[in-house]
């Protein structure tokens, strides 16, 4: 038995002494694959080190006194053994081997003291039956023979985590027959990296998927990004479809000690596409040599570091014909995609299904289970406050569902087109509101937690100054403190629907009931706490914006007209003007507050085309006894063609600031549905049309003094922000998880503008 065989000695039928994944990892060297080299420590070593220095019996006897089904015991027992493991000497004999290994590697390498991965690769890791994925330890950036020795330790140890012990307890395997191997392999210190189907994923056609990003793999195959996606024909090796994404973050290399660090991708590398055609056309040769060899559709993964291509882990695509609720299953990495859509809230959730095909059912949702419904409506908000997380069959990433999710910090996927049709009742599924991914059982904790993962961004520690104000959108009262705990300058745009709308009951209902004062009290109750929580900043208040298809479901909805399109149709200040009562009644209970002392409320009408309507809700403000302008801020939205390309106009009949509502002005430019995933993919607020439309208006307003501002999702979208920056924009408002990255963004292209400004003064 050898105790240390390096790659090119292994095939693929040595699990039993290199473990599942070294003996791929021989295989492929063998075949020629361009993988980093290493070699494995294998099972008889483990052996060896068990024997010799007597510890076995030690661990048989821990072992034997357990009772697995105890957790504390069974926590307590895993610690006992992997410290035994650890702080037991390893014998010269077999540490001496280890050191000299590894040294041969680096001259190899051509690098003294090289950074490698150290990783557990079990015996029976691959067998379907005794799957220990997951299970044992990988260590990246391991460097020097004493942490060689020391994180080795750990990958043995790793074999008694507590799971692991309770799996072989459960599946009667014997504790000391089980052996396992240790990966030592160079790191990859990569410039991109990401995975590879050599097959389409779901219908096996003959057609390649390349995922890729900026930086180690872990961005893409962890999901912190939404990769680059690029599909070639595996026949002609024609680039089908290539789909370049915003890459926010990668995780790099730090040179001293080879820790691995999230860091901001760079502004030029952002959106730019991360493989050029050359390398996809290499990883493509690759991919085919890969599944020819093992004569099977193989899932890789694959990372460039100084332009040379490696290939880093490859597994069979196991999934293809097994079919899932869908009829389709998708196999990405080692879990089953079984629907896809739009990431509209980030975090990961997971939990029971449980569809809510009417209102009636919203029982159904208990604490921590996921809600899948075709759209939310906002009586729905409620039970998506009980959910760990949210699926819909329609919508785009602005749509009800989406801000509500966002804003309660629940993961949220919107435009699946069929969740509610395959995902069956009470199965466990967990999604990705990042990827818009929709996985196959419980792959994260279940338990809801206070605050989701969607808050820890918003941790400002030293927030930078920045002249440019960062502000924040607020759509429900109840979030009101969540979103001012990030230091937002004020409030960018409340909305009123959500907040109101909760209440259950249209506000048309309570004027023709000649119940006015009732709705005055639910609004100055609503608006107060937000204007509360963040006063003395400014809070802009937003004018009733309700599409008739969101308000059917309302008491005292059922005859709001039925619409082709709601999207154009009776919404927003056009709306409010035929219906004034409820405009004034909103009116009224701003002045309310106003008295009270809230004098930073400010208000913003929506969906203006005309300055004729700015002029006729001024007219309504004043018999509330508001001054337009005098007493109060009042602004209009810019979300039509029409307001911007007429900017000037509005400017002439008074204004004292406008935002941009990019969901809408995209949605209105480029004629595409914002809530239809039909054309979701060409919905961009960085096509050039309205970036045109945006400097204009910005221009303009500047010139006349009036504050300009931007509350569409774009807001939150650090690419779009940095050109408004540069613009001369006054303020921006993000959604509440994106307040700290805007900050960021805004500080840095301030000091980048004055950085340019002051070296031009240099240069005269
Ligand atoms: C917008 O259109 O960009 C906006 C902020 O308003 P809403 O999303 O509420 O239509
Ligand atoms: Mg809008």
């Amino acid at each position: 038995m050898e105790y240390v065989e390096f790659f090119e000695e292994l095939k693929k039928e040595d699990v039993d002494i290199a473990g599942g994944k070294g003996a791929n990892l021989g295989e492929l060297t063998q075949a020629g694959i361009p993988v980093p080299p290493g070699f494995v420590i294998t099972s008889a070593t483990y052996q060896k080190f068990m024997d010799e220095t007597g510890i076995t019996q030690k661990i048989m006897d821990i072992l034997d006194a357990l009772d697995v089904n105890n957790n504390k015991e069974l926590q307590e027992s895993a610690r006992e053994i992997k410290k035994i493991i650890i702080e037991t000497e390893i014998p010269d004999e077999i540490s001496s081997l280890i050191i000299e290994s590894y040294n041969a590697l680096c001259h190899r390498i051509g690098k003294e003291n090289a950074f490698v991965a150290v990783r557990s690769s079990a015996t029976a890791e691959d067998l379907p039956e005794a799957s220990f994925a997951g299970q044992q330890d990988t260590y990246l950036n391991v460097k020097g023979p004493e942490d060689m020795i020391k994180y080795v330790r750990k990958c043995w140890a790793s074999l008694f985590g507590a799971r692991a012990i309770f799996y072989r307890e459960e599946n009667n395997f014997d504790h000391s027959k089980v052996y396992i191997a240790v990966v030592v392999q160079e790191m990859v210190d990569a410039e991109k990296a990401g995975v590879m189907f050599t097959v389409h994923p779901s219908t096996g056609e003959e057609k390649i998927l390349i995922e890729g990003a900026w930086g180690l793999g872990e961005a893409v195959v962890s999901g912190t990004v939404t990769p680059d996606t690029y599909w070639v024909d595996k026949a002609t090796g024609e680039i089908l479809r290539k789909q370049i994404s915003e890459k926010n973050i990668m995780f790099q290399k730090k040179s001293e000690n080879g820790q691995t660090v999230k860091v901001p991708v760079p502004e030029d590398l952002k959106n730019k596409q991360v493989l050029n055609e050359d390398e996809i056309a290499q990883l493509v040769e690759l991919g085919k040599r890969i599944q020819e060899h093992y004569q099977f559709p193989q899932d890789t993964e694959w990372a460039i570091e100084n332009g040379k291509i490696f290939m880093l882990q490859s597994r069979p695509v196991t999934t293809l014909d097994m079919g899932t609720a869908s009829g389709e299953a998708l196999h990405e990495g080692d879990r089953t995609v079984i629907t896809k859509g739009l990431g509209a809230s980030p975090g990961m959730a997971a939990g029971s299904v449980k569809i809510i095909k009417t209102t009636d059912e919203l029982d159904k949702v208990q604490e921590g289970d996921i809600l899948v419904t075709v759209m939310t409506t906002p009586d729905m908000v409620p039970a998506m406050k009980r959910a760990n997380g949210i699926i819909t069959d329609e919508g785009g990433v602005t749509c009800h569902a989406a801000i509500v999710s966002r804003e309660l910090g629940i993961p949220c996927v919107v435009g699946t087109g069929d969740a509610t049709s395959i995902l069956p009742e009470n199965s466990k599924v967990t999604l990705d509101g990042n990827k818009g991914i929709v996985w196959e059982g419980l792959l994260v904790e279940t338990a809801k937690k206070e605050e989701t993962t969607t808050a820890q961004p918003n941790v400002v520690l030293q927030a930078p100054l920045t002249v440019t104000e960062v502000k924040v959108n607020v759509s429900m009262s109840e979030a009101a403190k969540k979103a001012a705990a990030t230091g937002a300058d004020g409030v960018g745009l409340l909305r009123t629907e959500h907040m109101m709308l909760t209440t259950g009951v249209h506000p048309k209902k309570y004027i023709q009931e000649g119940n006015e004062a009732e709705l005055v009290k639910v609004l100055v109750e609503n608006i107060l706490k937000v204007a509360d929580t963040f006063y003395p900043k400014t809070v802009w208040y937003r004018t009733l914006d309700a599409p008739t298809d969101e308000f059917q479901s309302l008491d005292g909805g059922e005859d709001e007209p039925y619409e082709h399109n709601p999207m154009l149709g009776w919404r927003g200040i056009r709306r409010e003007l035929d219906e004034p009562e409820i405009l004034l009644a909103e009116f009224k209970a701003i002045k309310k507050l106003h008295e009270q002392g809230y004098t930073n409320i400010g208000i913003m009408l929506p969906l203006v085309q005309h300055p004729d309507e700015l002029k006729e809700a001024k007219k309504i403000a004043r018999q509330a006894g508001l001054k337009p302008q005098k007493n109060i801020e009042f602004g209009i939205m810019v979300e039509t063609p029409a307001a911007a390309l007429t900017i000037e106009d509005f400017i002439a009949e008074g204004i004292d600031f406008v935002s941009f509502g990019t969901n809408d002005l995209t949605q209105y430019t480029l004629a595409i549905d914002r809530n239809n995933e039909n054309v979701a993919d060409l919905y961009t607020e960085s096509h050039p049309a309205v970036l045109k439309l945006i400097e204009r208006v910005i221009i303009e307003c500047n010139k006349a003094g009036v504050k300009t501002s931007i509350c569409g999702q774009a807001g939150s979208m650090p690419a779009i922000v940095e050109k408004l920056v540069e613009l001369g924009i006054t303020s921006v408002s993000a959604n509440t998880d994106a307040v700290a990255t805007v900050r960021e963004t805004v500080a840095r292209v301030e000091q980048k503008l004055l950085l340019k400004a002051a070296r031009k003064m240099m240069q005269e």
